[in-house]
């Protein structure tokens, strides 16, 4: 007997908040310090000391919130989660239970045939993070410099069905969050985890399966591998007979499998409660209202708007509002070089790669969008080949001077000039009888192959379409 199962998947992430000081002490919050270095009674959790809210991490709480088209709670509360391990000085973490700062949000995923499906949240709340223990030979180690780190959990409703589903809401999410500013959203540096909880059920079945959570993936590449793998195991054991056990499993990405690391039983009872040291507030609607105003366009209304305004299509579009900066360079360059199509082909293709190679973003690089513009001009008007074009654009990046300055300095203007080039076209008519006559007797083709001459011997500088032409004016007068 064969039976489908549907796949159910929920997501929670975890996003470090950069904010310059820790969620509720003054210590800077950063990475890559001396362990222990940037620490201070509150976050090492002495008696007698008092936490206090950093407003940043609020604001931007209630920022992403707002991106995400959540309610924000107004009324702000935290709670203690309890719990003993040695990288929780205090014993508990600081968390919020029932008022999470945003809930009942949600984010659109691409589907087949530009459809799109909506992936409710169900809360995004405020926490604090705690600190790390390294293991080596002697022992372990702790360094508390990250136990106080703002963290904003996200969490959705269990809204996916497959592990691909899962893999493009994180991708959609990271972008919505990016374009925020409030985190590195790095999954590979930690400032972005996920947690993911998966369950199967018998299609038509509307009761939740017993889902297993999956911890410890460090890429969205890693999340699908990590799903698919407990997607068969969940059906293996099922299809056996068996029963699924609720548990928390951990991903091993060398060995590509999940491994079990506590089980319901194991699971702690958190006795939460509210914080008597963080009295709950109320933040004022007008302060939300002013955050909302504050959000930058979305990258999917940024999409839109580029197909529209710019006629782009959907693949250029796409690129270029994959980072809001390239995005933003692109719409100065189109200010002053109005073929918007050109301006997207050179930003996506020999732009990005001197990106990607170089290893920097468009922020960093020597040159501005009035420069890309005239490079773009230069180009295009036939003062250089496109090929030269690329050349020229490295060397803009790597001395910041313009085109027309380094096209000067290098000679590498094509050569336009008639005279000179009616010229060379008369060597190469006299250098290649046999060409000419094959020409006059109608293998049109062969013209390719003198173009090619001339501009040999031109070491490139000669414009080809001038070339052509003169060639033919010559064979046809001579
Ligand atoms: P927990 O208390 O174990 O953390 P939550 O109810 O907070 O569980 O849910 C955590 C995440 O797991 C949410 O994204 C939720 O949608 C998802 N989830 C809950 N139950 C299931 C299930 N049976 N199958 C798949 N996902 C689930
Ligand atoms: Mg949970
Ligand atoms: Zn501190």
């Amino acid at each position: 007997m064969s039976q489908k199962f549907e796949t159910v998947i929920g997501l929670e992430v975890h996003l470090q908040l950069k904010t310059a000081t820790k969620i509720f002490c003054a210590c800077a919050n950063q990475f890559g310090e001396q362990p222990n270095s940037l620490t201070c009674p509150v976050c090492l959790g002495l008696p007698g000391t008092l936490p206090v809210l950093n407003r940043q991490v609020l604001e931007y709480g209630i920022k992403v919130g707002l991106a995400l088209g959540c309610e924000i709670n107004p009324f702000i509360k935290f709670d203690r989660k309890n719990y003993y391990y040695p990288d929780l000085p205090k014993a508990y973490q600081i968390s919020q239970y029932d008022f999470p700062v945003a809930k009942n949000g949600f984010v659109m995923i691409p589907k087949e045939k530009g459809e799109q499906k909506k992936i409710r949240i169900n809360r995004a709340h405020l926490e604090e993070d705690a600190g790390k223990l390294t293991h080596d030979a002697v022992g372990t180690l702790v360094d508390y410099n990250r136990t106080g780190t703002p963290l904003l959990e996200i969490v959705t409703e269990a809204d996916l069905r497959s592990p691909q589903e899962a893999y493009d809401y994180l991708q959609v999410l990271k972008l919505a969050l990016q374009y925020l500013n409030v985190s590195d959203c790095d999954m590979e540096k930690g400032s972005l985890r996920c947690d993911a909880n998966v369950s199967i059920r018998p299609m038509g079945e509307t009761k939740l399966g017993t889902k297993s959570e999956i911890k410890n993936m460090n890429s969205f590449k890693a999340v699908k591998a990590a799903l698919e793998y407990e997607v068969i195991r969940h059906t293996q054991v099922i299809m056996s007979g068996e029963k699924i056990v609720q548990e928390t499993r951990l991903w091993d990405d060398n060995k590509q499998t999940t491994f079990s690391m506590r089980s319901k039983e194991e699971a702690h009872d958190y006795r939460y409660f509210p914080d008597p040291d963080l009295v709950p507030f109320v933040v004022d609607q007008q302060k939300i209202e002013e955050i909302r105003n504050s959000l930058p366009e979305s990258p999917f209304k940024k999409l839109e708007r580029f197909k529209q305004q710019y006629k782009l299509n959907e693949y250029d579009a796409t690129i270029l509002v994959q980072d809001q900066n390239v995005a933003a360079f692109f719409e100065e360059c189109v200010m002053i070089f109005s073929d918007a199509k050109k301006v997207a082909n050179w930003l996506n293709g020999a732009v990005l790669q001197e990106l990607n190679d170089r290893k920097i973003p468009i922020t960093q690089i020597k040159i501005t969008p009035v420069a890309l513009a005239e490079l773009i001009k230069n180009v295009e008007d036939g003062v250089v080949s496109n090929l030269a074009g690329k050349e020229v654009l490295k060397d803009m990046l790597d001395t910041g001077k313009t085109a027309s300055q380094i096209i000067n300095e290098k000679g590498l203007a094509q050569v336009s000039d008639q005279s000179a080039l009616t010229a060379v076209v008369d060597e190469i008519i006299k250098d290649n009888p046999k060409a000419v006559t094959e020409f006059k007797s109608g293998k049109e083709n062969i013209i390719g192959f003198l173009v090619g001459q001339a501009m040999k011997k031109t070491q490139g500088k000669a414009n080809p379409k001038m070339i052509g032409e003169i060639i033919k004016r010559r064979i046809v007068d001579a």
